[in-house]
């Protein structure tokens, strides 16, 4: 009887051992004494998950002849993943205006380093860092449509991506001057320039830097440049000491100048 009394109190302290050193625990170790488990997670995979822009160059984009990504969001996601894991090491996934909230909620990705522009309401959803960098919302046109301004398209299409700020941006900057605009929206960029270049648009309008890597020898973007963007790098809620990390890695490298000195290397100054 004493036996089986030992063998049970015995067999009980091994399965409370086991519970006791489960590998995650279910909430997320505020303390600040043991390491957060979405950061765990990282160290255990032994890379940073990172949605990234493939289109945006400078900031984000897919060299189609060696297909590789680069950019400056990238170098932010490799001091990030440097910050955690003590190496370079990242894995990206290309992102659209539209899926990078569901891949940042789905834990697909750890973090979305894109073009998110930070805005009071997406703060409801997701974390944000202080921003990295501010664009404007900027106007393409073709250049043989004599368009000059955002008053000139009193009366004309807009295509504006799905999701984006832009439309919101748009409509704010032509009440102000008195213009009548209809939006037409589509759910990624190439299908917008498609349709400014068919005619089914008169204008194509996204943050400058998006813009940018639309541009050819027909189109223009107008020098009028409203609504400051400012991108963050956004992670998913509750994933709040991963978020501080993130916040922490941007301040260390806008203090040493190492921020800067990327926004030079990709020519973005
Ligand atoms: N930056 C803007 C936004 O976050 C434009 C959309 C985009 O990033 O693709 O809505």
């Amino acid at each position: 009887m004493k036996k089986i009394g030992m063998l049970l109190t015995s067999l009980l302290l091994v399965a409370g051992l086991v519970t006791g050193c489960g590998s995650t625990p279910a909430t997320p170790d505020k303390s600040g004494s043991g390491v957060a488990p979405e950061i765990q997670a990282i160290k255990d995979r032994g890379v940073l998950k990172v949605g990234v822009k493939v289109d945006v160059p400078n900031f984000g984009y897919k060299d189609p002849k060696t297909q590789k990504v680069d950019g400056y969001e990238i170098d932010l996601a490799r001091a990030i993943s440097k910050k955690i894991l003590g190496e370079e090491k990242i894995e990206t996934t290309a992102v659209t205006a539209k899926t990078r909230g569901p891949l940042l909620d789905s834990g697909s990705v750890d973090l979305v380093i894109a073009t998110f522009t930070v805005t009071e309401e997406r703060k409801k959803s997701y974390n944000f860092s202080d921003p990295y960098f501010t664009d404007g919302v900027r106007l393409m046109v073709k250049k043989d449509s004599g368009i000059q301004s955002l008053k000139d398209l009193d009366g004309k299409k807009i295509g504006v991506a799905q999701s984006a700020t832009s439309k919101k941006a748009i409509q704010e900057e032509a009440d102000k001057v008195g213009a009548n605009i209809n939006f037409l929206e589509y759910s990624t960029y190439p299908e917008i320039k498609a349709a400014l270049d068919s005619g089914r648009v008169d204008c194509f309008s996204v943050d400058g830097s998006i813009l940018f890597g639309y541009l050819d020898d027909s189109t223009t973007i107008l020098a009028d440049s409203f609504s400051p963007q400012d991108y963050g790098v956004a992670s998913k809620m509750g994933n709040d000491e991963l978020a501080k990390l993130v916040n922490e890695t941007i301040d260390e490298l806008q203090k040493s100048g190492e921020l800067d000195k990327m926004i030079q290397k990709w020519g973005l100054k």
